[in-house]
């Protein structure tokens, strides 16, 4: 079986019959989660070396829309194991990587990103939380919020600033944190409109003391670090969005095709059914800009402008085809329960995390100009 067949048919297996529950309790999907380890589906593009797939960025972005496809949550979770993996393959010590990978890739033990802030979400630079040297270790002390896995997270990859000075330019780093350390506290755990299973909230840090090699690459590096998984993560994030696209395209195929009103089925009302063709181009249109996208990362090529086009039009796009897919299913799609009301609740955050909108035609316009 290829990869593609092999998600999809784990998504329909498992996935999409448990999406409505998921969704209705918020609670963290581990057996799903565990079987993703043994079917090898976290770590795609990390080398099989470190014990990943050794796949490509389009082996990837294939997996994340398959699996969003089932449930956007769930995907989240691929992606989060890809970008933390991917940071731990090419930048951890071997030490780190035999700490953390093989039970990261195996989905024995879960993993956060800690990037966000009170007062630093697109604006990275301005982040506050500090760890200084103190004897061969560090001290961490800091706050972090709307992260991913931050309440059932074994170990958290934090970005913290090392040289005030310096900042974005050498000085800040990368560090692995242990989650159960003293010091580290789980702030609390969002109650969220959609991609409710995704278990998010937040960190402070209270002098939490940290061993030398909790620093992940060189001291000042951790900016680039980030900066190096930005466009692959973006394209993880367009492909999970595009997944909701399909998802919202066949369920209001299907509504179409057996609800009937005035005597036939709505399908054969032309409004309908050139509203369906308007959620299909978008979703090909869509997985052509992140297929490209894809290729070009894996080609080494230049890739910046495409992937964040890829992001913005696919996250934008996911948001006309959920508020499709409910009006075609009229009251139903308002009503809890009912695949179209999630699709479109789920879709939402996909224009604001891993770079909002605004950013992305930042960068867009900056490549342009
Ligand atoms: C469910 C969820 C999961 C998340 N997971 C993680 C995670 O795992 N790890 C993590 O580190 N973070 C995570 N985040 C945080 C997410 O990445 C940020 O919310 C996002 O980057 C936006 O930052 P902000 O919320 O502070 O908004 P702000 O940066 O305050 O932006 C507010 C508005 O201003 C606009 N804006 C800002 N700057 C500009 C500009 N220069 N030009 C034009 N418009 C601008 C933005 O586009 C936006 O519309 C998550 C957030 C959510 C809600």
């Amino acid at each position: 079986m290829n990869l593609t067949d092999m998600v999809r048919s784990f998504a329909a297996e498992r996935i999409r019959p448990a999406a409505e529950d998921l969704d209705a309790t918020e609670r963290f999907p581990a057996e799903i989660y565990q079987g993703m380890g043994e079917l090898g589906l976290f770590g795609i593009t990390v080398p099989e070396a470190d014990g990943g797939s050794g796949g490509t960025v389009a082996d990837y972005v294939t997996v994340m829309e398959e699996l969003s496809y089932g449930y956007a949550s769930i995907a989240d979770q691929c992606g989060l194991v890809e970008l933390v993996g991917s940071l731990l393959a090419r930048f951890g010590t071997a030490e780190q990587k035999k700490t953390y990978l093989p039970d990261l890739l195996a989905g024995t033990k879960r993993c956060a990103y800690a990037l966000t802030e009170p007062q630093a979400g697109s604006d990275l630079g301005a982040l506050s939380t500090r760890a200084r040297r103190d004897g061969d270790g560090w001290l961490l002390t800091g706050e972090k919020i709307y992260i991913h896995n931050a309440p059932v997270a074994d170990f958290a990859m934090v970005l913290a600033v090392t040289d005030p000075e310096k900042r974005k330019r050498g000085g800040m780093s990368m560090f692995l944190v242990d989650t159960a350390l003293p010091g580290v506290t789980r702030a609390y755990h969002e109650k969220k409109m959609g991609q409710r299973a995704s278990q998010v909230g937040g960190f402070v840090f209270d002098e939490v003391r940290l061993p030398a090699h909790a620093l992940l690459g060189e001291e000042g590096a951790g900016f680039g670090a980030v900066m190096s998984v930005l466009e692959k993560g973006r394209l993880g994030i367009a492909a999970l969005a595009n997944g909701i696209s399909r998802a919202a395209l066949d369920t209001a195929r299907e509504h179409a095709r057996s609800r009937r009103q005035f005597g036939k089925p709505i399908a054969e009302f032309q409004a309908v059914a050139f509203s369906l063709a308007d959620m299909a181009t978008d979703h090909a249109a869509a997985r052509e800009l992140i297929r490209h996208g894809a290729d070009l990362l894996d080609g080494d090529a230049d890739a910046g402008a495409t992937c964040s086009m890829a992001k913005l039009f696919a996250s934008e796009a996911s948001i006309r085809t959920t508020s499709r897919a409910v009006q075609i299913l009229g009251g139903a799609g308002f009503i809890r329960g009912v695949e179209a009301e999630r699709l479109y609740r789920d879709a939402r955050i996909t224009t604001i995390y891993e770079g909002t909108s605004e950013v992305q035609r930042l960068i867009i316009s900056r490549s342009l100009l």
